[in-house]
């Protein structure tokens, strides 16, 4: 079918969106409705952890739902409970309440600070995070997000997030009061274009935290679940959180988000947290699918051997083409272009059959399946390096 057969009218306008339907997707492929392939680098924004309908995941869904979708929250089911235990013996910490998306999951980490500041710290309920920060579209994420023009969104804010900036400890100091219960960081800030809180970074903050009695909260909706090259981000800087937030890839394309914490800090009472859809057994199947790939013997070290080739093959276009720095972990990469090229670049890539995202004017971003191909890899870069040549960059 052609693209004026569909009745996109019907939708909400949210986003700028090229005129395309896609109807099909297998690994790092996507079809659109007239039958045009395309090289997925943005997999639903690094959400489909092991590319389009991905086997593992096909059958566990198809199982489950032939079995028990939902029995409600108020149930325990099998699935939740085997995810919560996947997670937890693997560096997920000592308890997981799932949520159906990223937002949802920090507001849950907003909610359980604040209820741990509330028994332990005298009331205090303040998190202090950082600027360019994303945490969801949610009131209360979006106040904890530093995304520049959010702050003058959908007044009032929802008070208590003080801004630091990232990568400078002296600021976090200084954004501390009284009312102070926790700091809230992603270990790479995706949406503000890949940039990395520095390892010496983070265990200063987690060092900090300590001192001052006060929550580290990691945000690792993008980074988990196997994205940077370990199961989670902040096992590269050897810090171990209080609450942690998964989302993205850890249902491989199903709505699935986890609040992680420690034993100390899961301090909801009967009632303070819930959800209709929240840990549903056909949710937690496809993240029991997800996790037990990206867990097997040998699947993360690829993770870290196909990112360092990608921005190995991406240093070198950059060399050549007098582009500027490479950044980011595993099969989380960024390039900067050097000028304000990404919007052209992304639509031109689009037009050669290759989706990348430029999360900033001047940045384009990658972040392909876990499990994709060197030769995929190749193309990808050889098609960015076309478009370049075409734009005279
Ligand atoms: C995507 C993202 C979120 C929000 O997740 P949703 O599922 O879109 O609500 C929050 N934090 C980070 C770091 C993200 O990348």
């Amino acid at each position: 079918m052609k693209f004026s057969d569909y009745p996109v009218h019907a939708l909400m306008e949210i986003i700028e969106r090229p005129p395309l339907v896609f109807v099909r997707g297998q690994g790092s492929w996507l079809w659109d409705s007239e039958g045009r392939r395309y090289l997925d680098f943005i997999q639903g924004w690094a959400v489909n952890a092991l590319g389009h309908s991905p086997e593992p995941l096909v059958r566990a869904l198809a199982e489950q739902a032939a079995t028990l979708v939902n029995c409600s929250p108020a149930f325990y089911n099998a699935q939740a409970a085997r995810l919560a235990a996947l997670l937890t013996a693997n560096g997920g910490l000592d308890r997981v309440f799932f949520a159906n998306s990223g937002a949802e999951a920090n507001e849950g980490a907003i909610k359980l600070a604040r209820k741990w500041g509330a028994l332990h710290r005298d009331g205090a309920y303040e998190i202090v995070t950082f600027e360019n920060a994303f945490h969801g579209r949610t009131l209360a994420t979006m106040a904890a997000s530093k995304k520049p023009g959010w702050d003058r969104l959908f007044e009032p804010k929802a008070p208590g997030f003080p801004t630091a900036t990232l990568n400078d400890l002296a600021s976090v100091e200084r954004a501390i009061t009284p009312r102070t219960v926790g700091v809230m960081v992603e270990p790479i800030q995706g949406e503000a274009g890949v940039i990395p809180a520095r390892p010496e970074f983070l265990r200063g903050l987690a060092a900090l935290a300590r001192e001052r009695g006060l929550l580290l909260i990691l945000d690792e909706i993008q980074t988990g679940i196997g994205r940077t090259g370990k199961l989670f981000a902040y096992e590269h800087a050897g810090v171990r959180p209080d609450i942690m937030t998964l989302g993205k890839g850890i249902g491989g394309g199903v709505p699935l988000a986890a609040l992680c914490a420690t034993e100390a800090v899961s301090c909801f009472a009967y009632g303070d947290q819930g959800g209709t859809f929240c840990g549903n057994a056909l949710a937690a199947a496809a993240g029991i699918a997800v996790l037990e790939t990206v867990l097997a013997p040998g699947f993360l070290d690829g993770v870290a051997e196909r990112g360092r080739y990608l921005a190995d093959a991406l240093a070198t276009l950059s060399r050549r083409r007098g582009l500027g720095e490479v950044r980011g972990q595993g099969l989380l990469v960024a390039l900067e272009l050097g000028r304000d090229a990404g919007k052209e670049v992304v639509a031109r890539a689009r037009e050669r059959g290759l989706l990348i995202n430029s999360p900033r004017p001047s940045a384009l971003r990658f972040m392909p399946a876990l499990n994709v191909s060197r030769e995929e890899i190749d193309q990808a870069v050889a098609t960015v390096d076309a478009v370049l040549a075409e734009l005279g960059g």
